[in-house]
């Protein structure tokens, strides 16, 4: 469904993701897991479309993407750093990538209604950003990204300001999300726990390749590196 076909991607002179293969099928949750600098993000970047690969191809649902923009790839993203507009309310922030793609303002609220019923914050729809705890903001997130519908959510460390135990939590309704609507979740971290507690498959990276791409518990079982089992082994 997604796949990447020798996908690299140099700043200057410095080879950030290098001859890089990966296929995740429909529906499927898969990790990036990797220390930091490894090439996680940029991986996503290019995916999303806001960073173009050097080399390679990257086809979507059939789709050749990799010089079509952002909006024309029906990805929904949610970023540590991919903030709500402070300026407007909870429905408005989660109305906007609806209103960006000409819905009409019915359409748009019968939209909104259930996309805040599923994280379940329905009652929190006239606040403003700066109202809401950590935890609720990334909520509102998550359902802006689900709001019109995308095949594919990218999630780039979603979770990593949140306490441990909100954490564990989030983790649940995300998996939850994922069930339910059928999504092809990417999810980039670099915490072992909950990359192998999350997904289907974990792509273990180290310096823009990818070292394995396995199940939680092939991983665990039969590390394939020294790298991967250093790096699961880890305990944060
Ligand atoms: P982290 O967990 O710290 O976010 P990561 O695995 O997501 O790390 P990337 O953010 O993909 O890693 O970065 C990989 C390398 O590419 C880093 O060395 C980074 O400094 C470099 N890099 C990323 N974006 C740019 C850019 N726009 N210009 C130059 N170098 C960049």
């Amino acid at each position: 469904f997604i796949q990447f076909e020798n996908v690299s991607k140099a700043f200057g002179t410095a080879k950030v993701v290098d001859a890089l293969d990966l296929h995740v099928g429909q529906g499927e949750f898969v990790s990036l897991l990797g220390p930091s600098g490894s090439g996680k993000t940029t991986l996503l970047m290019m995916l999303a479309g806001f960073e173009a690969p050097t080399g390679g191809a990257i086809h979507v649902d059939g789709k050749r993407v990799e010089r079509l923009p952002p909006y024309k790839r029906d990805m929904g993203v949610v970023f540590q750093n991919y903030a709500l507009f402070p300026h407007m309310t909870v429905a408005e922030n989660i109305a906007f990538p609806l209103k960006m793609r000409g819905v009409g303002k019915a359409e748009r609220e019968a939209r909104v209604t259930r996309a805040l019923d599923l994280v379940q914050l329905g009652h929190l729809q006239d606040r403003k950003p700066a109202q809401l705890s950590g935890g609720q903001q990334q909520r509102i997130a998550l359902s802006r990204s689900i709001v019109y519908e995308p095949k594919v959510v990218l999630m780039d460390e979603p979770l990593s300001a949140l306490d441990k135990q909100l954490r564990e939590h989030m983790q649940l309704e995300i998996r939850e999300l994922h069930r339910k609507l059928g999504l092809t979740v990417i999810f980039v971290t670099h915490d072992q726990g909950e990359a192998l507690t999350m997904s289907d498959r974990v792509a273990v990276l180290n310096r823009g390749k990818i070292e394995q791409l396995d199940t939680p518990s092939g991983l665990y079982d039969r590390p394939r590196t020294r790298f991967v089992a250093e790096f699961i082994g880890e305990t944060n």
